[in-house]
């Protein structure tokens, strides 16, 4: 799986700081780091924690898999990424938090965007008493013809 990240050079750090303040977290060293890598060049992506990681390490950064792990969620909870988890085993975590469907790329393990709006649901069934829906996450698995 390839996953392509933004820098750490000065304009990616600026950008990271000012994407954490935006959700008023706490931008340390490691955070403001990680953050670079995932919207310094100010495009969104889906990265997973290994990638993120791997990504992280090769610029010289050390930390492990654990704090990534951690960084993600916490990066969620402040909700400046969605998780989408498309199998026990594999999650991903996307920079664009508007609302969108995805396409998983069985051969690849790769999630991109499939085109917004081009999903419909006619019916969704009720939320069981006391719950409501939060999202709906949409992931189209596709296999290659
Ligand atoms: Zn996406």
């Amino acid at each position: 799986m390839d996953q392509t990240f933004a820098s750490l050079d000065d304009t990616a750090q600026g950008r990271a700081a000012a994407w954490l303040a935006r959700a008023q977290v706490r931008p340390t060293r490691q955070r403001i780091s990680l953050a670079s890598l995932l919207v310094g060049d100010g495009q969104d992506r889906h990265v997973t924690a290994e990638g993120l990681f791997m990504a992280a390490k090769s610029s010289g950064e050390s930390v492990s898999l654990a704090t990534v792990y951690n960084t993600l969620r916490a990066f969620c909870d402040a909700g400046l990424m969605n998780e989408i988890t498309v199998d026990a085993t594999r999650s991903y975590f996307d920079t664009c938090v508007e609302d969108h469907p995805h396409y998983f790329w069985e051969d690849t393990q790769e999630l991109t965007d499939a085109p917004a709006g081009a999903v419909a649901f006619s019916r969704l069934p009720d939320p069981p008493a006391g719950a409501e829906i939060s999202r709906v996450d949409v992931v189209i698995r596709l296999r290659r013809t």
